[in-house]
């Protein structure tokens, strides 16, 4: 089937912005002179989901989605908090994309930037320590993953947020998608709180971002009757199910498959049972991080004050 996408604009010659403020709704001439109304209305339809509608982009809560000025008016309209996703390029098994910190932490950004109203989310942080690149230990042992010193993380993250803080925003969040780098985004807190002392300006890493999706998640699955072989610590059950909830096109559904082979899991970088994933199980994850961090980060500024 040829698909409508192509037709409406190249093939047919058909503006469906034209067609609608001539009211060619109902009436309009393919390029071969076949009136076909029913046919039309469906590509018009079809057409205006396809044109970016200025007020979907002016919504956006991502700053890279935004004109400065757009960024400048967000901010003079209170959404003075800014969330840095922090992601990293790594080995999920054989059945996640090696992004899946890097979509997973932007959705989720996005969706607690929702709930706070008065957020935006800054570009996600996408190179991350992730072990020893030469002898490679931890996730470097697999091919894709991608690691980079400490001290250079440290660096861009300490950047990102004082730039945020010269532009006027007065909350710099940082939450973490990946469990190697928590303390060092820590670190990188206290320090900005340090330098910002004498400012109303605050700096706060929210652990509960991570920890959420760690003992409460795996409680609520042992709830439902997994157990903890399959919930697993990395590309498991539990992991897969969030990206199942949050990004499914990350997860090769034909590579889900159950072992009880501890080892061979190991041998493609699995502990636990993608198998046993589901976005339904995903979703409570989802809705445990959102909720419990929007909450720390409301707490946090709050104490600040
Ligand atoms: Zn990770």
């Amino acid at each position: 089937m040829v698909s409508v996408r192509t037709q409406t604009s190249a093939t047919l010659n058909l503006n469906p912005r034209t067609s609608a403020q001539r009211g060619g709704l109902t009436v309009c001439t393919l390029k071969r002179g076949i009136t076909r109304s029913w046919l039309c209305m469906l590509m018009v339809i079809a057409g205006l989901g396809l044109v970016p509608h200025p007020a979907h982009a002016q919504a956006s809560l991502h700053i890279e989605d935004l004109t400065w000025t757009e960024v400048r008016d967000a901010l003079k309209a209170g959404k003075t908090t800014v969330i840095i996703p922090v992601g990293g390029i790594e080995q999920s098994g054989p059945h996640m994309t090696l992004g899946k910190h890097n979509v997973r932490v932007k959705v989720l950004a996005e969706r607690i930037a929702l709930a706070l109203g008065n957020a935006l989310v800054a570009p996600v942080i996408a190179y991350v320590p992730e072990g020893q690149v030469s002898p490679p230990t931890q996730h470097m042992r697999f091919v894709g993953t991608v690691s980079i010193p400490d001290d250079a993380f440290k660096a861009v993250v300490d950047g990102a947020a004082r730039s945020f803080k010269q532009h006027g925003f007065t909350d710099v969040v940082m939450i973490g998608d990946h469990g190697g780098y928590q303390s060092l985004l820590e670190s990188v807190a206290t320090r900005l709180n340090h330098d910002w002392a004498k400012s109303t300006i605050h700096a706060h890493f929210i652990g509960t971002y991570y920890d959420a999706a760690q003992t409460p998640y795996n409680q609520a699955l042992r709830d439902r009757g997994l157990t903890d072989a399959q919930i697993g610590t990395h590309a498991g059950a539990a992991d897969t199910s969030l990206m199942l909830a949050t990004d499914a096109t990350l997860v090769r559904r034909d590579q889900l498959k159950s072992t009880r082979d501890a080892a061979a899991a190991k041998a493609l970088g699995v502990s636990g049972d993608p198998g046993a994933s589901t976005a339904a199980l995903g979703q409570i994850g989802v809705d445990l991080i959102v909720s419990r961090t929007t909450a720390a980060i409301r707490q946090a500024v709050a104490r600040s004050r």
